[in-house]
């Protein structure tokens, strides 16, 4: 058989292949056939660079040979074996390096595939923690989770989830959550002023764990940063506030580090900004650098405890994904954790930072920003009608997609969120690179005008 031509290619990806999050109808088919460090090439030989992580989880660039050679390797010895009742060493050795790393008191490692089901482990784990524990609270069953908030597509992590335009079709299939309002210092309550929205936001959090405590599991954030929100960037002290409440009202706190983690904050975990502990800290996207499907949730001994037992009590875990805990998936995941110790990644990054922030106060002044918020290595653009009022411009207007599309005749790749131009590239992305994302998303936001 010959190889597709580029326009079979094109014909089949528009019509086959069913993309994620993508109006079929109205798809043109990029498709990427190679790349190197921050750059990606399509099967044209067009080359862009990577503004947005291959969707958040690209972290050292692709093909970074210390990640390519240790997936090369583990693939010599086996390319799978089961965690169900087996394991394997580089599984067990990402496990342990895990533990180190992560915030005081995560003992214990469950792997699963995607951000998703890291969450959903975590969900599930703690409502089964309340009903074994030595003293059982089976009436604890409810989450409490931000507006906005995304965890991810399956049906318990949409339960948490709270963006409207994602979720509200599928309300009718959903476990009841207790919803809070995002602390959102660009848009916050009515009379709120943003400086005691903090405060405004922790006494709302504490009046419902007060009256609710006794039904409520666990809460479940997204540390620091709500990225599928629009990057909303918490007020500072606020994620510590929210641990002191939930382990006063004895509410587990689930911490979704699936977009935060893995260094984009500037460190390795976004929880060790504000010294927090979670009682589960959720893993994936850079977790293997980008690479491969591999996430891991982890607890404490506490919870582990709990579902520990004799065989026939059944007090065990019954939930497992197949390729849970994937060997190429960890060899990636160590090799990526060494590159981080190796090539100073985090050290490195303070000048990226620093950098974006320079860029970001230029494009703030430009007609139609709203607001630049940053965290890290991690930006979003608010784009609005009307700077004064802050009103939106309408969602089908596809401001953010304009500047996009011109940051593509630009040769840089990004993928908006509705009005909120995303800049979120590798951690090993070049001073020089970040120069060139930056001035095409300026251009970009002129030209859509
Ligand atoms: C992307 C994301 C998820 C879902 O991860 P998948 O690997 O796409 O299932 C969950 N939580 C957060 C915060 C995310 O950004």
């Amino acid at each position: 058989m010959h190889d597709p031509t580029p326009e079979q290619l094109a014909a089949w990806d528009r019509t086959v292949v069913w993309h994620p999050f993508t109006q079929m109808a109205e798809y043109e088919p990029l498709i990427i056939e190679r790349a190197e460090g921050c750059t990606l090439i399509d099967i044209h030989g067009n080359r862009y660079l990577d503004g947005v992580s291959s969707l958040w989880c690209n972290v050292h660039g692709h093909r970074h040979p210390r990640i390519d050679e240790a997936v090369r390797r583990q693939l010599d010895r086996v390319a799978h074996v089961t965690l169900l009742g087996a394991s394997n060493p580089t599984t067990i050795a990402l496990a342990r390096r895990l533990v180190d790393l992560a915030p005081p008191g995560l003992a214990h490692v469950f792997f699963s595939d995607d951000g998703a089901t890291a969450v959903e482990v975590a969900i599930k784990m703690a409502f089964q923690y309340w009903r074994q524990r030595p003293d059982p609270r089976p009436r604890k069953t409810v989450y409490v989770a931000l507006g906005d908030a995304y965890h991810g597509d399956t049906l318990g992590s949409v339960s948490v989830g709270g963006v409207e335009r994602f979720h509200a079709m599928f309300r009718p299939l959903l476990f009841e959550t207790i919803r809070l309002p995002a602390p959102n210092p660009y848009r916050p309550p009515e009379g709120v002023a943003p400086e005691r929205l903090r405060e405004h936001c922790l006494a709302q959090l504490e009046r419902v764990l007060a009256e609710q405590h006794e039904r409520i599991a666990a809460l479940v954030i997204e540390p620091l940063v709500q990225a599928a929100a629009g990057m909303i960037v918490h007020p500072p002290g606020y994620l510590r506030g929210v641990r002191e409440l939930t382990r006063r009202y004895g509410v587990l706190l689930v911490a979704d580090e699936v977009a935060v983690g893995m260094g984009r904050t500037g460190r390795m975990f976004a929880c060790e900004h504000e010294d927090v502990a979670p009682d589960f800290l959720c893993l994936a996207k850079g977790l293997t650098g980008g690479y491969l499907p591999l996430a891991a949730t982890l607890t404490t001994d506490e919870v582990w405890q709990a579902f520990l037992g004799p065989y026939a009590e059944s007090k065990s875990f019954f939930h497992g994904h197949t390729y849970g805990g994937n060997p190429l998936g960890a060899a990636a995941a160590l090799a990526t954790l060494e590159v981080f110790e190796d090539e100073e990644t985090l050290l490195g990054l303070k000048p990226k930072i620093a950098r974006l922030a320079e860029h970001l106060a230029r494009i703030a002044r430009l007609p139609h920003v709203g607001d630049v918020r940053q965290c890290g290595l991690l930006a979003g653009i608010e784009l609005v009608r009307d700077r004064a009022t802050k009103e939106p411009y309408p969602w089908a207007e596809r401001r953010g997609w304009r500047v996009c599309d011109h940051a593509r005749t630009e040769g840089v790749l990004l993928r908006p969120l509705g009005n909120v131009v995303v800049i979120m590239p590798p951690l090993a992305i070049s001073l020089d690179e970040l120069d060139r994302i930056c001035a095409a998303v300026e251009r970009g936001i002129l030209a859509a005008r």
